[in-house]
């Protein structure tokens, strides 16, 4: 089991959320990026790695409910 975060930011409906990398969520979103759309992953080897990444973004972000559930406190 690796320990890598992906941070998905979608910028059609502004957000970024925060995945382990094994979270089978990551599919649903679509899982490529698109030639001309800014959506996109950008994996990383620490949460506070994604979640500084997540922030340089300016988008809202939040921890995925489903594999980082009470991941972020802030
Ligand atoms: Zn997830």
């Amino acid at each position: 089991m690796n320990t890598n975060y992906t941070v998905y930011e979608n910028h059609n409906n502004p957000h970024a959320t925060i995945h382990k990398n094994t979270c089978k969520q990551i599919l649903k979103n679509g899982g490529t990026v698109h030639s001309g759309v800014r959506d996109g992953y950008n994996t990383f080897s620490t949460l506070d790695d994604a979640i500084k990444y997540a922030e340089s973004t300016g988008l809202k972000y939040k921890a995925c409910h489903f594999c980082l559930r009470n991941a972020l406190t802030r």
